[in-house]
């Protein structure tokens, strides 16, 4: 690959900003005016300004609330913001669903201030503690007199709390602190019970998968102990852009909500690029090409971008790859002698608010033109007037894509984002179809309060709260009767004629691990300090803290010195390998019950209840600045066995089309590019879900494809790829014929985490596979 070089003509400083109608058209321009370039960009789209909607406050807002407001320089609210706060004034549910800085904080501020003024409680819920304490900051802010905000989290000094309980009257924490302290002494909380009006729950788009079915369980709990104290308060959910928000919210709440999802925040017009890094000669498993990194490709576009006086976003997925970035950025322009290196740094300093605060103050004075930083600055940073966005890999969903795009281009400004795809069937598929991002809606947040592996703890939990009552089923759902059953038989729970209750003497909330997905937990250790530095269930530790598996926590690497499953330890050691490790499994699947099932072209599609057996079989080493391959490492962990959903396909044997020669390897190039693929329709992670393809399933005689929840019980990712399947499969093709490749790579269908080295694959195979299950393509097109 040919070193990094100034563009052609840089000029600087900026673009003047008054007399360019689309200032990111021209940017866009000059980055592929490096010979060789153009050809990378798949696609360009202009999303066009919007203007500002504004409102007046509205009349119920007390005068020293409205004042404190214009204080921090608020003169009024956008129609969004009036129209959310007005519906839970009035005593109506509501989710705001509305893009990044589009103010959201101010549409539950406002009647949450009012609230508390008059008498009344607030329980403000944000996934992490330091959003809590930022949003404290904002609160504390507005200088109201009589409105007395505190968090309370792990942090707060015990001396505090008591006063917390007693005193204020607007209170910020997290689930997990409500989970495993307000709502278990919830008699402590009398007072703050007996008041509360108002719930908001913050950033609700992150409560997905299992966690999200948790916490959907969570604020359940939380209603039937507010109604033991007679309040029924009113609940405000904010979540990025998302489908459906009605739908998420009540099944986050299991309250009917209304939804605001009209932003009318002004913008600019926003150029978004689709770029494609090129093939490289170097090699990978199979002899398949490897695709430049994104991570690469990131860095040259920083220093042309910063070389144009450009201020820069780069996000990428770890806090290393953050410094690798800039690092690159900056090493590009010293090479090329020019003076502006030192306007380029990774952010890495943690979530402490202070570096954020400096951080926003470099970017807004010019003292840094670019800056390379992982998404944990979706949350809590405010820097405007950004200029460009580069996204180093599909961030996983749209919803996501369009939040970090929305960093540039705030206050109206034109901007650019482009998008670069890494080494990976999505991402191949996402920037060759752009009709998958532009035009429609963002995904809807998947989760499934219903799964009984979630929702049997925290029976357990609330019937310790408060003895479970048959009136309390329906806030459970449906499977709740059958549930409880099973925990009497089990002798967790008493059944006596007045209800259900917790006997024992240990903390009921203890048996719901929200953040991990069950299983005993593997304590994470450094080996050197014996700081504990976080734990995971079993179950994950074999693919993410097995021995010699480099492990990100909170954006930090750490190599894994030993994984001790007897001792529930795994101890790791702060390192910056220049590699990332695959973990590799082997997986059998059997047929438990198929739920749901219809035809499919000539051949079956499933949704049902599966029993896996997987074992983690060995690891890969890949260079992370590269892409290649550094050799696997065998691994001797024991299989684990997980009962979960899974949905799958069939095709019976006559018609399979004569000739397509290696039909195991056809299976098996399909199922790992429609795991590839599930993401983009059920909002998980790859590494959330797995699979399993044989030209002969026992259970099924026939061909067959699994694609499974990697969760017990499952987390409604599998269920969500059998409702959309015709789309899931038929982007699934795409993506592996969009590929320029010969015979299969990382782009199209070879799978990082393949127990079996990516043997035997046939993208040949896999498309003509696809192509009888999903009928003629030229039908298809037809038909959309
Ligand atoms: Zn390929
Ligand atoms: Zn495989």
């Amino acid at each position: 690959m040919p070193g990094w070089k100034p563009m052609t003509s840089p000029t600087s400083p900026a673009l003047p900003r008054e007399r360019t109608p689309n200032r990111g058209g021209p940017l866009l321009d000059r980055l592929v005016t490096v010979p060789g370039r153009h050809g990378r960009v798949t696609h360009v789209e202009h999303v066009p300004a919007r203007q500002a909607g504004q409102a007046q406050w509205p009349s119920w807002v007390p005068p020293q609330v409205r004042e404190g407001f214009e204080g921090l320089g608020i003169q009024g609210l956008w129609s969004h913001q009036s129209e959310a706060a007005d519906l839970v004034h009035r005593g109506q549910n509501v989710i705001i669903a509305t893009g990044t800085a589009s103010g959201k904080s101010l549409a539950y501020l406002v009647p949450a201030v009012t609230e508390a003024l008059s008498g009344g409680t607030v329980l403000y819920l944000t996934p992490t503690k330091a959003l809590a304490a930022d949003q404290l900051r904002s609160v504390s802010a507005l200088g109201v007199q009589g409105l007395r905000a505190a968090t309370f989290d792990g942090d707060t000094p015990h001396e505090e709390r008591a006063w917390v309980r007693r005193n204020a009257n607007y209170v910020l924490t997290n689930p997990d602190m409500l989970h495993r302290s307000i709502l278990p002494r919830h008699s402590a909380w009398t007072s703050f019970w007996r008041r509360l009006r108002l719930v908001i729950v913050d950033e609700c788009h992150g409560y997905r998968g299992v966690f999200g079915s948790h916490v959907a369980q969570i604020l359940r709990r939380l209603r039937r102990v507010s109604a033991k104290y007679g309040a029924s308060p009113v609940f405000f959910l904010a979540s990025a852009t998302a489908s459906d928000p009605a739908t998420t919210g009540m099944r986050l709440t299991g309250l009917q909500m209304a939804e605001v999802t009209r932003d009318a925040s002004p913008r600019g017009t926003t150029t978004v690029a689709l770029w494609e890094p090129p093939l490289t000669d170097l090699r990978g498993e199979g002899g398949a090409p490897i695709r430049r990194a994104a991570t690469a490709e990131a860095a040259d576009l920083l220093a042309d971008l910063v070389v144009d006086g450009v201020r820069t976003l780069a996000f990428v997925r770890s806090r290393r790859s953050a410094e690798t970035v800039a690092l690159t950025a900056r090493g590009h322009l010293e090479d090329a002698g020019v003076p502006l290196a030192d306007k380029i740094a990774a952010y890495r300093a943690g979530y402490l608010a202070e570096d954020r605060r400096l951080l926003e103050k470099a970017l807004r004075s010019g003292d840094l033109l670019g800056v390379a930083t992982t998404n944990a600055l979706e949350l809590g940073v405010d820097v405007s007037g950004l200029d460009a966005v580069l996204i180093a890999g599909w961030p996983g969903t749209r919803a996501s894509l369009w939040q970090q795009a929305g960093r540039a281009g705030r206050d109206g400004q034109d901007a650019l984002a482009v998008l670069i795809a890494r080494d990976d069937p999505l991402d191949t598929y996402v920037v060759h179809h752009p009709e998958a991002l532009f035009g429609r809606p963002v995904e809807a947040t998947v989760l499934d309060p219903d799964n009984p592996y979630v929702l049997a703890p925290h029976l357990c939990a609330a019937a310790a709260e408060v003895p479970l009552t048959e009136a309390d089923l329906e806030i459970f759902g449906p499977s709740a009767a059958g549930v409880l059953d099973d925990l009497v038989a089990d002798g967790l729970l008493r059944r006596r004629p007045t209800g259900w209750f917790w006997t024992s003497r240990d903390l009921a909330a203890g048996l719901a691990d929200i953040r991990g997905s069950g299983g005993s937990p593997v304590q994470i250790v450094e080996t050197d300090t014996g700081r504990l530095l976080g734990t995971c269930d079993e179950a994950s530790s074999h693919t993410s803290v097995h021995t010699g598996a480099v492990h990100i926590h909170q954006g930090e690497t750490f190599v894994v010195d030993e994984l001790d499953l007897e001792m529930g330890v795994a101890l790791v050691t702060p390192g910056t390998p220049d590699y990332s490790t695959f973990a590799r499994d082997v997986t059998d699947i059997a047929v438990i019950e198929s739920l749901r099932s219809h035809a499919l072209g000539p051949g079956e599609l499933h949704f049902g209840s599966v029993e896996v057996t997987r074992q983690v079989v060995s690891y890969m080493k890949r260079r992370t600045s590269t892409g290649e391959m550094l050799g696997d490492e065998p691994l001797d962990l024991p299989p684990r066995s997980l009962r979960t959903k899974a949905v799958w396909w069939t095709l019976p044997p006559e018609s399979l089309p004569p000739g397509i020669g290696d039909l195991g390897g056809a299976a098996h190039a399909a199922e790992h590019a429609s795991i590839g693929l599930l993401p983009l329709f059920a909002t998980c992670d790859r590494w959330d879900i797995g699979g399993v393809s044989t030209e002969l399933h026992p259970d099924t005689g026939r061909l067959t494809v699994f694609v499974y929840d990697g969760h017990a019980g499952g987390a409604g990712f599998a269920e969500r790829g059998f409702g959309n399947a015709v789309a899931w499969l038929t982007a699934t093709r795409d993506a592996i014929a969009s590929c320029e490749c010969g015979h299969g790579c990382p782009s199209c269908i070879q799978s990082p985490k393949c127990g079996n080295g990516n043997e035997p694959l046939s993208k040949r195979g896999a498309l003509e596979l696809l192509d009888v299950l999903l009928g003629d393509p030229a039908q298809r097109s037809a038909l959309r």
